[in-house]
């Protein structure tokens, strides 16, 4: 079989031979992980590859890449993926490598310059990783980094990854409750609803919201960004209303960083609302910083014993003071949860989901008549989410990080 320098050719029929974008899945399970996690998450499912195979790229799939998101190797082969176990001799002549997390060092190295790497890099924390990946001539498209646009959205893995975190931190601290979520009117008396209180409602935020709801309990949240009272409210929450002056959003609908002052007035403003409530869960991020510390030991020493708070930046820096990275702690009587990796407890919707992101960006550029994946940088997506090409940085916003601007 001949092979081009770009892409593999496939002998359709007789005298007849088609190029392919060859696509390199990694088992991820196999990669060591911080906190001795373990990836159950897929970039592909058996449907992506299907759609992928039609379109005409060529899927490598490392042998069980898909098993702990419920895909056993068989289903890939039948809709036309090609099941490996040498992952290395397929990166070496890959055209791309879609991944969930970032890729190994030993993996970059053995793939070809100029071949595209696809993935949650977290460049904004991984410069090494980043600048190791433009020496390399390799292209990096960083999923962090697509943009939160309407035309962007189908490709939107943080979304995706987000909306399923704030349904999963919400079961988690349901499971912890010494009570219930919803009222319950028996002969045997009357519960009362659990108050729940939301910090932070953006994607998932909103959702734990929805979430919570669902399970009938009371609802309250809070955001700095006063814009999202209303949809805090067509969810059936309650927006608690702190007046902590200008704080704005981004140009990116992001929340801008609060002042020293601003933060002492939210930690006052919320102390009340937390000390009161059954479950807290704390969902808020600054994009590219570390999230900001919003609630203090003392503050959970105020709330019932045995009430849970869910911290959903545990794993980088943390919402809450006490909270353990991958863990869940005791602080005061409250079970405080810092598990983190929220959407890999429903590894399979979070595989079908990411798999959905990256089909829809494949997709988007797939550019049909050359069978290449076009790497229009002009384009508003491209030129957000390309972080590393042709041996530089692309990417302002963090070139201007590293340099500490
Ligand atoms: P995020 O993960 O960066 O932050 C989560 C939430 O925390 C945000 O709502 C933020 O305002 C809030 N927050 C930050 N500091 C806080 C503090 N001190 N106290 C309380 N809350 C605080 O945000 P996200 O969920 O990724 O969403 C970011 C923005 O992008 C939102 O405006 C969202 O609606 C928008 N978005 C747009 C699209 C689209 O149009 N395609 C898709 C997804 C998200």
């Amino acid at each position: 079989m001949a092979c081009s320098s770009i892409k593999d050719v496939i002998l359709v029929e007789p005298g007849r031979e088609e190029k392919r974008v060859k696509i390199i899945v990694l088992n991820e399970s196999k990669i060591p992980m911080p906190l001795s996690n373990v990836e159950k998450r897929c970039a592909v499912t058996p449907s992506s590859v299907q759609r992928l195979v039609k379109k005409g790229a060529q899927l490598h799939i490392e042998s069980g890449a898909g098993l702990l998101s419920g895909y056993a190797d068989k289903e890939y082969v039948d809709v036309g993926g090609i099941v490996i176990d040498d992952v290395n001799s397929a990166l070496s002549t890959a055209d791309m490598l879609v991944s969930v997390n970032k890729p190994a060092e030993s993996q970059l190295s053995v793939m070809k310059k100029g071949a595209i790497v696809v993935g949650h890099l977290d460049p904004f924390f991984e410069q090494p990783l980043v600048e190791s990946i433009a020496n390399k001539g390799l292209t990096a498209i960083s999923v962090e980094m697509i943009p939160r646009s309407s035309r962007a959205q189908k490709m939107d893995a943080l979304s995706s990854q987000a909306s399923l975190a704030g349904y999963v931190m919400v079961m988690q601290a349901a499971n912890y409750l010494p009570s219930i979520l919803p009222m319950m009117m028996t002969p045997s008396g009357t519960i009362k609803p659990a108050k729940v209180f939301i910090i932070g409602a953006g994607v998932a935020g909103l959702q734990a919201i929805a979430t919570a709801k669902r399970l009938g309990a009371n609802v309250l949240a809070y955001d700095t960004r006063p814009v999202v009272a209303e949809q805090v409210e067509s969810l059936g929450g309650k927006f608690l209303k702190i007046d902590i002056g200008e704080t704005g959003q981004t140009k990116d609908g992001y929340a801008k960083e609060l002042t020293d002052e601003q933060k002492a007035k939210q930690q006052d403003a919320q102390r009340d609302a937390i000390a009161d409530s059954d479950i807290v869960i704390t969902t808020a991020q600054l994009f590219g910083r570390k999230p900001p510390v919003l609630i203090s030991k003392e503050t959970l020493a105020l709330m019932k014993p045995g009430s849970v708070v869910v911290d959903m930046a545990a794993q980088s820096g943390g919402n809450v003071e006490g909270s353990v990275a991958g863990e869940v702690a005791q602080v005061h009587g409250v079970t405080v949860i810092g598990t983190g990796n929220w959407s890999q407890a429903v590894a399979r919707a979070a595989t079908d989901m990411y798999a959905n992101n990256i089909y829809n960006l494949v997709d988007e550029f797939y550019d049909t008549e050359t069978n290449a994946f076009g790497l229009n940088l002009e384009d508003d997506i491209l030129s957000g989410c390309v972080i590393a090409h042709n041996g530089a940085i692309t990417n302002d916003m963090l070139t201007n990080a590293y340099k500490g601007a």
